[in-house]
């Protein structure tokens, strides 16, 4: 395999940052017109606005209103590099990363390295879950979670079997914190009101639409209050709310849950299911630490010092998803004062000859917490007060505005909450064979490949897709 060694070394302080989400591209911003060389590499070419996946899965919004091009936002940074590659491997002794970029390798030094990889959906040892219940944490995800709903439509007004009907009907959301919550609402809003007369053969207010969780509440992190108030919210538009359950299986025909209270399974049939239950982070974190001689938590999450370095190197930040620093939640807030403070520390040293010593420790400002329930209705808890209904609506609409990237997307998805807003029309519902298959096509590839042991780009190169090979079976 090729490699390429960095290009750009004019001299400067080199700062690498691995992922532009949240942390990556908070931090980046912060580095704009200072005497340091950024690199940024990231697997895809998007800076993805997660908290809206949601939305795109449902038809609101289209995929490029909330995930931009990384290099359309740095364009204007002269002292910004992009390089679209995964980071497979970082070695802190030698200060070096390496990102393959699909065949090739390239190689990163640093002086500098911030890490925000963030996290991945995690199936609690299940993984086998996945392949009937898509997570929400990419484009691809959600584009997914669109063709399954939708395909789940079409499927029932061609059934003639009514049992096949009721359960392509039935909609379950697994995992009750704000993505599920909202999610679930969503897909009561399009069966209650977006679909109601789109349908011959159907009723689609016959949809079922179930919120399994293992705890005792929805949304645990807003409280009991709130927590009890959503479900209401969410019961109110016809979400069945399932508390206390832990899922024990999930196959093509449906889900199974375990009620906690009282033992005893239940099956739920369903064609459309959903994963939103927990995260683990990037395993670039376990690497980094182990050669640090750190810790990791049970979710993967780097113990990183006050100043969000690891262990005795003052030069390796990590923050955002990755890190965990007195248990702070996995939320955007955490991730953008994370990249933006490691940034600061780093110009600061460079720039006025700071010591790494006198860092002060990082500090995060809790802006609060929201979720959006339905049309006109979200949940806020900002420290002690507690908002809900049209107001917390509001804040809602006006905070996502603000940390929205770019003056286009914000103006197209301000102008799609206000048409979804008083119209039952959603327009981006378009669903293609490819967004339904390609990830469970993509898993018997990359088997194929570690089968092989060949590199993706090769198997691109040098295989028609399905010629000779049973990669046509794939899921559904
Ligand atoms: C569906 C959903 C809804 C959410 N809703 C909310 C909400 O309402 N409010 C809130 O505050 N938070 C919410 N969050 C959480 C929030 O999005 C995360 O806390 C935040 O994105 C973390 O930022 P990060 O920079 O650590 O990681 P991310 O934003 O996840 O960015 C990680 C980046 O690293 C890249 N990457 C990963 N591995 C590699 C690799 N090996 N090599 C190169 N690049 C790599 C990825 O492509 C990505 O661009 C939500 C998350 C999800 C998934």
């Amino acid at each position: 395999m090729s490699s390429n060694t960095q290009r750009t070394s004019n001299g400067r302080h080199q700062v690498v940052i691995i992922g532009a989400g949240f942390g990556g591209l908070f931090a980046a911003k912060k580095f704009k017109d200072k005497n340091v060389q950024v690199t940024i590499v990231d697997r895809t070419n998007h800076h993805l606005f997660q908290p809206l996946l949601y939305q795109v899965a449902t038809g609101i919004l289209s995929s490029g209103e909330i995930a931009p091009s990384i290099r359309q936002i740095m364009a204007d940074q002269d002292n910004v590099r992009v390089v679209k590659g995964e980071v497979r491997k970082v070695d802190t002794d030698a200060r070096t990363v390496y990102a393959d970029l699909g065949g090739k390798d390239e190689i990163l030094t640093y002086d500098s390295l911030i890490v925000a990889a963030g996290a991945g959906q995690s199936y609690f040892g299940n993984e086998h879950f996945a392949e009937f219940a898509p997570g929400m944490k990419s484009i691809d995800d959600a584009l997914e979670i669109r063709a399954r709903v939708t395909g789940a439509y079409e499927r029932a007004e061609i059934a003639d079997d009514p049992d096949e009907r009721q359960r392509l009907l039935t909609f379950v959301v697994v995992g009750g914190g704000p993505t599920g919550v909202e999610l679930a609402g969503q897909l009561a809003e399009m069966a209650h009101r977006t679909l109601r007369d789109e349908f011959r053969e159907i009723n689609t207010n016959n949809a079922r639409i179930v919120l399994v969780d293992g705890g005792p509440q929805v949304l645990a992190p807003f409280g009991k209050r709130l927590g009890r108030k959503a479900a209401r919210i969410l019961e109110d538009m016809g979400v069945e709310v399932v508390l206390n359950s832990m899922v024990t299986s999930v196959t093509k025909e449906g889900v199974t849950y375990k009620d906690m209270k009282t033992d005893e399974e239940h099956f739920i049939p369903s064609y459309a299911k959903i994963w939103s239950a927990g995260v683990s982070a990037s395993p670039l974190g376990k690497h980094i630490a182990e050669q640090l001689g750190v810790e990791t938590d049970r979710a993967g999450r780097v113990m990183v010092n006050d100043d969000l370095s690891v262990g005795s190197d003052h030069n390796v930040f990590i923050v955002g998803d990755m890190m965990n620093l007195n248990n702070l939640p996995g939320v955007a807030q955490v991730a953008m004062q994370g990249g933006q403070y490691a940034a600061n520390a780093i110009v600061d040293e460079v720039e006025n000859g700071a010591s790494p010593e006198a860092r002060k420790p990082f500090e995060y400002f809790d802006k609060g917490s929201m979720a959006i329930i339905s049309r006109f209705n979200a949940v806020v808890k900002m420290n002690k007060a507690e908002v809900s209904g049209f107001v917390g609506w509001v804040m809602w609409l006006v905070l996502h505005l603000m940390y929205m990237v770019g003056f286009r997307n914000r103006l197209v998805a301000g102008i799609s909450w206000g048409l979804n807003s008083v119209s039952r029309r959603r327009w981006q519902l378009v669903a293609t064979r490819q967004q339904l298959h390609a990830r469970n096509a993509l898993r018997k590839l990359r088997e194929l490949e570690d089968k092989e042991n060949i590199r993706s780009i090769e198997v691109r190169d040098n295989l028609r897709f399905g010629e000779g090979r049973d990669t046509r079976a794939v899921s559904d």
